[in-house]
């Protein structure tokens, strides 16, 4: 059973949000305290994370649990302006909940991440692109280019595994969310864009080709699948 941490200072929102998890069948732990979640982080699968909190702030926590443990992070907040929504995905959250939020949707975005960790493609192994430029490893959810090995969040693994299911066909943003998500979101496609920058950043210069911008329309990977693989 996936344990769900909940980082958040204010009860009644953790004793909601616990209740509504438990009953979807979760396995929950909460902590107000930013030092407490990271000792607990050991123990999670994933982590809702309140951006306001009393002891740490919030985007430095965030921060924290990517650099201790590849956990998926859905982040709770009361800030609600673009820049800060952009800036929480820029820090590697994979979701974003503006309170007040409804405590269905949350349980339904944190499904929505988990499923997506737990999926094993049927014929798995690694597939490479671009005559062994890009190596996808679809059942350990590993990439590497040109033998340097990707730290990628599970969203940005989700946009690069899905352009890559068919190289050179454009994806839309509204598509890569219903992928990347499993269900629809009006408003998130947006945020595609800072995932997929991101994306960009870390496959660096050398990988400047892999993900390529079609104006108006999506994202295509720009690399053809290897014959062999
Ligand atoms: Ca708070």
């Amino acid at each position: 059973m996936p344990t769900v941490l909940i980082v958040e200072d204010e009860r009644d929102i953790r004793e909601v949000l616990r209740r509504y998890l438990e009953r979807s069948g979760l396995s929950v732990l909460t902590t107000a305290s930013g030092a407490e979640a990271l000792r607990l982080l050991a123990s999670a699968d994933l982590v809702l994370l309140d951006l306001g909190l009393p002891d740490i702030d919030g985007t430095e926590l965030l921060r924290e649990i990517h650099l201790r443990e590849k956990l998926p992070v859905i982040v709770l907040t009361a800030r609600s302006t673009t820049e800060d929504r952009i800036r929480g995905l820029e820090l590697g959250a994979d979701d974003y909940v503006t309170k007040p939020f409804s405590p269905h949707e949350v349980v339904l975005r944190v499904q929505a991440v988990l499923n997506r960790l737990g999926e094993k493609p049927a014929d798995g192994g690694v597939v490479t692109y671009g005559q062994d430029r890009l190596r996808i490893d679809e059942t350990a959810h590993r990439v590497w280019l040109d033998d340097r090995p990707l730290d990628l969040t599970p969203t940005e693994w989700g946009l690069l595994s899905a352009i890559a299911a068919a190289p050179g066909r454009v994806y839309s943003r509204y598509e890569l969310v219903n992928r990347v998500r499993g269900y629809e979101y009006e408003g998130y496609e947006r945020t595609i864009d800072s995932h997929i920058k991101n994306l960009r950043r870390k496959l660096g210069p050398t990988g400047a080709d892999v993900v390529e911008t079609v104006l108006g329309v999506g994202y295509r990977l720009g690399l053809r699948r290897d014959e062999s693989s």
